[in-house]
């Protein structure tokens, strides 16, 4: 066991009180940094063909689905955010989009790097913590957290204190707190730490790393962490990924040609063609906004939209005999529904 400084040592005597009588300005500034983002995809994990992610269907271009690193690692921001930011850590989020560091479209990894550890140091964050994930040729599998070898006790503290959450609720290999000089470790002025959460390249990995209730505990063990790091004590329950419903899954589209009125009011021109609706639903009948959709009309073209709040995805079909086809576009889900396109009468 490291030793503790004073100051921690103090908080932590104190943590039950500190809990119920802390205001948000006496606990500390945590940047949390999603790493990659934008046209910088991290490392690419394939995924079997069944598993909903939770995340935007991603696909390689043999168009199999494929888990992208920047994906795990900002939902994993987002859910770790939430879980500090509803214990009163004020937090910055060194991007909060699919963009590189500072939401800004990626242009070279130097300028990501710089914009991620120019925000923490202007916002005077007191702890940094990157949220990476892991490949590698030799299927290696499991979870090691990153230091700088130079950094101060306390992050070397932080670092082991992150290591031991992750491997007690992910409960993957412990591969240790290891030390790099990673470009956002050395440019922080701050206690900051790298962590790599589970292996993308490691099939037993990759599909933990697909569940949002793993990355929700992932986020939860990061967060546990920092909490005892500020001295606050006992965190609560960390590795339960509770209050996190899996996703629902698409279970039925409905496919009807509407009338000529509404075919004009969608602005779809009578003697060219129909508005035609598809309406997705999941397992309980609700409709399901933001599902991709693909369809293919009677002359062969090929339409991709996604569904609206209530469920709708409209469609312009040609009035030319023939099918119409529409099936959600999310990996591992099967769910099409077709019907004849009658001939138009002159
Ligand atoms: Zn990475």
């Amino acid at each position: 066991m490291p030793a503790v400084p004073a100051s921690r040592t103090l908080l932590g005597a104190l943590g039950a009180t500190l809990v119920a009588a802390t205001s948000a300005a006496a606990l500390p500034v945590v940047a949390i940094d999603a790493g990659h983002g934008g046209s910088d995809s991290g490392a690419i994990g394939a995924l079997a063909p069944e598993v909903v992610t939770g995340l935007e269907p991603r696909f390689n271009v043999f168009l199999q689905p494929v888990l992208l690193e920047k994906d795990v690692n900002l939902d994993v921001a987002n859910r770790l955010n939430a879980w500090l930011a509803a214990r009163g850590f004020p937090t910055l989020m060194t991007r909060s989009t699919d963009n590189a560091g500072g939401d800004v479209p990626y242009t070279s990894e130097g300028a990501d790097l710089k914009a991620r550890t120019d925000a923490a140091n202007a916002a005077l964050a007191e702890i940094f913590v990157s949220i990476h994930q892991n490949s590698s040729r030799t299927g290696a599998s499991g979870t090691e957290t990153y230091v700088r070898s130079s950094a101060p006790e306390v992050t070397h503290l932080l670092a082991a204190g992150v290591q031991r959450t992750l491997v007690a609720c992910l409960g993957l290999p412990d591969r240790g707190v290891k030390e790099r000089s990673f470009y956002v470790l050395r440019n922080t002025a701050m206690p900051a730490i790298l962590v790599e959460g589970a292996f993308l390249s490691n099939e037993v990995d990759v599909g933990m790393l697909a569940s949002p209730d793993v990355r929700q505990r992932m986020a939860e063990a990061i967060g546990g962490a920092i909490f005892q790091y500020a001295g606050l004590g006992d965190p609560g329950p960390i590795c339960s990924g509770v209050g996190v419903a899996p996703p629902p899954v698409p279970k039925k589209i409905v496919l009807t040609r509407a009338g000529r009125k509404l075919t004009q009011r969608a602005g779809i021109n009578p003697k060219r063609g129909d508005l035609w609706i598809a309406t997705v639903r999941d397992a309980s009948g609700a409709p399901m906004s933001s599902i991709p959709v693909r369809a293919r009309l009677p002359n062969g073209k090929g339409v991709n939209t996604t569904s609206r709040p209530d469920g709708k995805a409209l469609l312009a079909v040609p009035r030319r005999k023939g099918r119409v086809v529409v099936a959600v576009a999310m990996p591992g889900i099967k769910v099409a529904a077709r019907a004849k396109v009658p001939a138009r009468r002159r």
